[in-house]
């Protein structure tokens, strides 16, 4: 049987959480004289630490509990409070399936957890065989999968992840930042399911508030609580919630863009396809286009001299750029100085 508090490291348990003025009185009207706040100004009082509203707002669309969604400061907030709810610094492990995003390996150090990097095949997709014998290792607590994956674009196998989350002992964190720009099904439905998945969604992306600093965690209600006790109790402001439900009130306009995003994306692919200095491009599902080229570096710094700056990935795959699909307009500038290459 899973038992989440087998998981969850023991001074999380036992802390008192920080306990807010609007946690003592939950009302909204009345003389407020009990948080400190200056009584002039607009902005004056501190947000609603729960951001009630918001939540509501996206239960209705994705169609889940409120008791069963976390929203962080950005999604690289949430990254870090998985480490700090089931990760002990200098004894658990974490597990990523490099080239994947940067942020896991970072938020794992600045929490001396160790990572274990096992990386993605030929096919950029998860070597099961090779990860099966830690699925029962008690110090492994997360393993972080990005579908769509950033940088490579592809989705990882629907299969290889299910029976990851049946049969890892521990969370598996699986971020699904890019899925809007995706035809995979998402794994939020299967939160109910699997006590021990987290999804990751943001405000970054396909909603276009990147600026605005919001991640959606969906998961069991007892996985939401741990975050909740230990989150800084304010950390999501007014203007930014005020600003993420102003967007949802206009799916359909989101909705026409994030095809827009996609069909560019399939222009664009088809275009760098025919270029001379392109080897590869590697089929995306995200917002971006991994390609690989003759000369990256060289390539790269042509690019950013003709004022058009795209991702250099060479480091993580050999001679590889991470292109974000643009508007019509900017792709166009990216092709037009492409054609004008001359190295
Ligand atoms: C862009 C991105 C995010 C978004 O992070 P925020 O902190 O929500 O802006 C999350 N995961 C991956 C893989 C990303 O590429």
């Amino acid at each position: 049987m899973f038992d989440i508090n087998k998981l969850v490291r023991e001074n999380i348990k036992r802390l008192t959480p920080y306990s807010c003025a609007r946690d003592d009185y939950k009302g909204t009207t009345g003389v407020f004289l009990d948080a400190n706040e200056n009584p002039f100004g607009s902005l004056n009082r501190y947000p609603d630490p729960y951001q009630q509203k918001l939540k509501a707002a996206i239960c209705k669309i994705k169609g889940v509990q409120e008791t069963s969604i976390f929203l962080g400061n950005g999604s690289d907030e949430i990254i870090d409070l998985c480490f700090r709810v089931f990760c002990n610094p200098g004894i658990d492990k974490a597990m990523i399936f490099p080239p994947t995003y940067g942020m896991y390996e970072v938020s794992a150090s600045v929490n001396d957890v160790a990572i274990i990097k096992v990386p993605l095949n030929n096919e950029f997709q998860i070597n099961i065989k090779e990860i099966e014998p830690y699925f029962k290792d008690e110090k492994l607590k997360l393993m972080f999968i990005c579908s769509p994956n950033n940088p490579t674009g592809n989705c990882m196998n629907h299969s290889d992840i299910e029976y990851i989350i049946r049969n890892f002992d521990g969370i598996v964190v699986l971020d699904e930042a890019y899925s809007d720009f995706s035809n995979e099904a998402s794994f939020i439905d299967k939160t109910d399911l699997y006590p021990n998945l987290i999804v990751m969604q943001t405000f970054s992306k396909a909603l276009g508030l990147a600026s605005v600093r919001i991640g959606i965690a969906f998961s069991d209600p007892a996985i939401i609580h741990y975050f909740n006790r230990i989150k800084p109790p304010y950390n999501i402001s007014t203007i930014n919630q005020e600003a993420a439900l102003n967007k949802l009130t206009d799916i359909e306009l989101i909705m026409k863009q994030v095809n827009v995003i996609k069909n560019e994306r399939e222009r664009l692919a088809s275009e760098l396809a025919s270029l001379n200095i392109t080897c590869k491009v590697f089929p995306s599902d995200a917002n971006f286009l991994l390609i690989k080229v003759k000369d990256a570096n060289n390539i790269y710094n042509y690019l950013v001299n003709n004022e058009i700056i795209v991702r250099n990935r060479s480091s993580l795959i050999d001679n590889c750029l991470r292109i974000t699909v643009g508007t019509k307009d900017e792709n166009d500038k990216l092709l037009d100085a492409l054609k004008r290459i001359n190295l």
